[in-house]
């Protein structure tokens, strides 16, 4: 597949014995697809359909070398011929489709969620409940071998390779820092004591597999952990394993233990390719690029710029299986593109639920999410152009039906739009962009500026409605509420209101985050800068201190701002798994104050009268932003409900808990399957 429009990316990539098509690699992600009964023939068709959008190389989601080495307990492990069977469902199906497929060896040692974790040493992990045994001499020499082993199951399954997966924090990374290996025997000490056990693993995979089988080895570029390695360990390792045999070197940026967000959307695009590029000076084998690359522009610019052979995209690929093939085309702009929200991936991940995409619930779900084309086309308006009914509009008019959309604001989008002014979150234009683009090449027939009626839906000889009309912000009843110091979010985020020096928002969930973000960001013309990013998470560009970590230097807070809740508690209990932790140090570096077990007395000239615990307190504020939540807009609903009979409604106007965007995409997706 050649391609005018990224001539680079598009351009074969040849090393050692080895092709591959073009320079995209999807990177290894927990599906827990293998998990699940029947889930081989899932994740089959996941990867398949990945590779007949034209991806060169994929790479799998991690699978144990041994039951020690598991996620959790009874993760998927390759040990024996009967499970080999299994993964040969997969690299048939991606072959058929002429890509090439590495699966990742992954040993998660101390981070693994099972009582039976093994490491270098017995150090519990901050982020686990359970604690390691240490590692005996006999224990490392049997997982080396198990290593070898798996290693040439896989070979016999079918894939192309193996990816080692030697970085995050997993057991790899654990023998190499002093952090986590206080060994004093022939494997802890000095760090040529310390890189033995991967450079083994190499060896011993090298002696179980034919020369054809390519190794791929995540070498941790970034610990950003105290204690991780030095720059000069990270290159001495790299060139040992070049000479042990690996062929291609993939990047790994940051522990999982580590505090410094590495691919949440408040990340700027490509902000590791610069290490990447650092590496590639010093190997002649080929180097991927990693983290935060979402686009063929982003990924066309890193290999352009030679800063690395190949370019990993992994969430990318749950967004749009199709991305490379409509880059080949130049069809960038009919990209779904991942807005690095984690909600409906890594979110899910964490929570043992099977992975999928917020902005594409086919994702993982490929065999029963199925957009058929209809035989009894219907004649249907959607009422709402936000998230959800975009995305109901959209499917239902690929799916064969006549779809009006009607919208009363002057712009497509809904609630991202106020999402997309949240500095880190201006990705989620991408969506939109998205879901306009769709609904134009489907044919559905957008109205702007308009308040739907009952009579139209009569008078235009519609067969069903669907609602999507959303929400509306909720207004507590406080004294002073109608007071003019008191905003909306919507005034905020939407209408550009000004914000004064002192600040109260009333309600702490995730759009009460979104507007502090917003409100305390230093540099609203460019908050995605590099530097400020390095300066505020403490990251070591000059690579001078061991892990890539130093103290983090935020700059003054932009403004005072109160956060407050009614209940009890912490903040940010409702955030995403992976990324409330982000926002909220975020906020508290912006010395944002946050309080609970508030109760909210009168709003005045003089500000926001509260008590805290019944002590009473004068919050002396120029605005106070109500973030409360929302009420349904459920009104248009009755009154027509009454009036037609085929009437559906979806996301934030069916249920309150569906403003969540995640929700409200799947729900109108499912509804235009089976309409
Ligand atoms: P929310 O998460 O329900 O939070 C509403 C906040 O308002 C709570 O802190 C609640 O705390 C307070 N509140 C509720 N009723 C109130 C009342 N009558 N008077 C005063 N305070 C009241 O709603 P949201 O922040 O609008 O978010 C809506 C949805 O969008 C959520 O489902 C969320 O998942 C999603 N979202 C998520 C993110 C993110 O994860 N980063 C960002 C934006 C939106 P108390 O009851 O304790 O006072
Ligand atoms: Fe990207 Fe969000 Fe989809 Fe995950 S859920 S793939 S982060 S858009």
């Amino acid at each position: 597949m050649q391609s005018l429009h990224y001539p680079n990316l598009f351009s074969p990539l040849h090393f050692d014995r080895f092709s591959l098509k073009n320079r995209f690699v999807m990177g290894s992600m927990h599906t827990n697809l293998e998990e699940i009964p029947g889930g081989f023939e899932r994740a089959a068709a996941f990867y398949g359909l990945r590779a007949q959008g034209g991806v060169g190389l994929i790479i799998t989601g991690g699978i144990s070398p041994n039951d020690a080495g598991c996620v959790a307990a009874k993760a998927a492990t390759l040990q024996t011929k009967e499970e080999c069977a299994q993964h040969a469902l997969i690299t048939r199906e991606v072959h058929k489709h002429g890509a090439k497929i590495c699966m990742q060896i992954l040993h998660t040692g101390r981070y693994g969620y099972h009582p039976k974790i093994v490491a270098p040493s017995a150090i519990q992990a901050p982020i686990n409940f359970f604690k390691p045994k240490e590692m005996t001499e006999e224990d490392i020499w049997s997982t080396i071998d198990d290593y070898g082993r798996c290693a040439q199951l896989a070979e016999e399954a079918g894939y192309d390779g193996v990816e080692i997966m030697g970085s995050e924090g997993y057991l790899i990374n654990q023998f190499l820092t002093t952090k986590t290996n206080q060994r004093q025997d022939a494997w802890g000490g000095s760090y040529e004591n310390r890189m033995k056990f991967p450079l083994a693993i190499i060896r011993k995979i090298k002696e179980f597999v034919s020369d054809d089988f390519i190794i791929i080895y995540r070498i941790s570029l970034l610990d950003l952990v105290s204690d991780g390695s030095t720059w000069e360990e990270v290159i001495l390792l790299a060139k040992a394993l070049e000479q042990c045999g690996v062929h291609i070197l993939n990047s790994g940026i940051g522990w999982h233990e580590a505090r410094i967000p590495t691919i949440a959307s408040v990340v700027p695009p490509t902000a590791f390719s610069w290490i990447t590029s650092k590496l590639k000076e010093e190997v002649a084998i080929p180097v991927i690029a990693v983290n935060r690359i979402n686009t063929p522009e982003l990924a066309e610019s890193i290999i352009s710029h030679n800063q690395a052979d190949l370019v990993s995209l992994a969430r990318p690929f749950l967004a749009d299986p199709f991305l490379v093939q409509k880059s080949s085309e130049g069809l960038a702009n009919e990209i779904n593109t991942c807005i690095a929200c984690n909600q409906a991936c890594l979110d899910h991940t964490f929570q043992m639920k099977i992975s999928s995409c917020l902005v594409n619930p086919q994702a993982c779900h490929e065999t029963e999410l199925v957009y058929h084309h209809t035989d009894q086309p219907k004649k249907i308006a959607v009422v709402g152009g936000g998230p959800a009914g975009m995305a109901f509009a959209h499917i239902a008019a690929l799916r064969g039906h006549d779809v009006t959309l009607y919208e009363r604001e002057p712009q497509l989008g809904g609630q991202f739009v106020m999402a997309a002014k949240v500095p880190g979150k201006e990705d989620y234009h991408h969506t939109i962009r998205y879901f306009e683009n769709m609904l134009q090449k489907y044919g559905v027939k957008v109205i702007l500026n308009i308040e739907f009626t009952p009579e139209m839906y009569h008078n235009y000889h519609f067969d069903a409605l669907v609602l999507a009309n959303g929400v509306i912000p909720r207004m507590p009843e406080i004294i002073g509420i109608h007071h003019l110091k008191v905003l909306t979010y919507v005034d905020v985020l939407y209408k550009g209101a000004n914000v004064g020096q002192n600040v109260a928002i009333i309600g702490s969930g995730g759009i009460g985050f979104d507007v502090a973000t917003y409100i305390t960001t230093r540099n609203e013309e460019s908050p995605m800068d590099l530097q400020n990013y390095f300066k505020d998470w403490g990251i070591d560009t000059e690579l001078e201190h061991r892990g890539g970590v130093k103290k983090a230097d935020p700059s003054s807070p932009r403004r005072k701002v109160y956060l407050l809740k009614r209940s009890p508690g912490k903040h940010g209990q409702s955030l995403g798994k992976t990324t409330g932790w982000i926002h909220k140090a975020t906020l508290q570096s912006r010395g944002v104050e946050m309080l609970s077990s508030v109760d909210y007395q009168k709003i005045d000239d003089l500000g926001l009268h509260i008590s805290v615990n019944g002590e009473y307190r004068l919050l002396e504020v120029d605005n106070v932003i109500i973030c409360a939540g929302q009420d349904s807009s459920r009104d248009l609903y009755d009154v027509l409900s009454s009036r037609i009979d085929n009437v559906h409604v979806i996301g934030g106007a069916f249920e309150l808990r569906e403003l969540d965007a995640k929700a409200a995409i799947f729900q109108a997706c499912h509804l235009a399957s089976q309409f």
